[in-house]
């Protein structure tokens, strides 16, 4: 283990941060240097989304105008292509790597159909068959290509949400390593850039536990040493439900444009995360002092139209 204690935050360019974000990356920051660690800024740009640098200026400059700091660049990852590549490389030269070229709806003519936005299990009989490329540099471009599973539990214990199990095998079977769009899926991405980096302690919403089997799993495939975790619970609104960036009302963006103050943000983040003294919050040194991880909820909290109202005051 890397000896400095050292944290990413990772904000996907997927619309503006909500207040759920911003209380993430707050708690994510406060306890990495609470334990006298490193914070380093990644944008990840390689989900399916577009992004530009006027989105990456916004995120950095609202996570600076709450107070924010983090060591050294942010790392663009879509910037940095090759360290992913030579990851996909060696998995392939392992024999475990396979072209995709089925669609979700291919995938779910062989899986039980479920409610909602989850993911579709690609099976084993699906698989292409042998010989499987081990050397990828003449492989066909316009490809998905996906990491051989094999069945099994995997075990960890998360810092925050307690002994974990998992199967990616049987939830998700084999998982997309690298899209058609000629870049490394989440999941590869997320991996590399934490090892070559030495992120060794990530902090982040439980919504993610499931793919940090997945992460464990390269990790292991690639002979590197995962970081620890901490999941927490969300931030839901009213009716239970996630909150959503295309709500306008909690978009940090919205709320400095409306006049709202970030120590006021703060006061409501520390709340959220059972933080001694919220209302004495004047800036970030404050939330950082009275911060303790032990205090956060285990539940996920609510946002409720009385803590909207709460942030219009001075
Ligand atoms: N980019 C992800 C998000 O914004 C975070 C992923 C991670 O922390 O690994 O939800």
């Amino acid at each position: 283990m890397n000896a400095v204690p050292t944290t990413r935050l990772a904000p996907s360019p997927t619309g503006g941060l909500h207040l759920g974000n911003a209380r993430t990356f707050v708690a994510n920051w406060a306890l990495a240097r609470q334990h006298g660690g490193k914070v380093l800024m990644r944008i990840e740009d390689v989900a399916p989304t577009s992004t530009t640098t006027t989105w990456q200026d916004d995120v950095l400059g609202i996570l600076q105008w709450l107070g924010l700091d983090w060591d050294g660049p942010a790392l663009i990852q879509s910037a940095e292509l090759p360290p992913h590549q030579t990851a996909l490389d060696q998995l392939a030269a392992q024999g475990l790597v396979f072209p995709c070229s089925k669609t979700r709806k291919d995938l779910l003519v062989v899986t039980a159909p479920q409610e909602g936005d989850f993911e579709a299990r690609y099976a084993p009989e699906l698989r292409p068959e042998l010989p499987w490329p081990t050397d990828l540099d003449h492989a066909p471009p316009g490809l998905n290509w996906r990491v051989k599973t094999s069945p099994g539990e995997i075990h960890f214990t998360d810092e925050f949400a307690g002994p974990q199990c998992f199967d990616p095998h049987r939830e998700v079977g084999d998982f997309i390593l690298w899209t058609k769009r000629g870049q490394p899926s989440y999941q590869l991405a997320c991996v590399v850039d934490d090892h070559r980096t030495g992120v060794n302690m990530v902090f982040r919403g439980d919504d993610l536990l499931s793919s940090t089997a997945r992460q464990i799993m390269l990790s292991k495939l690639l002979g590197w040493q995962s970081p620890r975790w901490w999941h927490v619970p969300l931030v839901l609104d009213e009716q239970g439900e996630r909150l959503a960036k295309r709500n306008k009302s909690i978009r940090l963006t919205e709320l400095r444009d409306a006049g709202v103050q970030p120590a006021a943000i703060l006061r409501l983040l520390a709340k959220w995360c059972g933080h001694v003294a919220p209302q004495d919050i004047t800036n970030i040194n404050d939330f950082l002092d009275g911060f303790s991880i032990d205090r956060m909820p285990r539940t996920p909290v609510r946002c409720v139209q009385k803590d909207l109202e709460a942030l219009q005051q001075p």
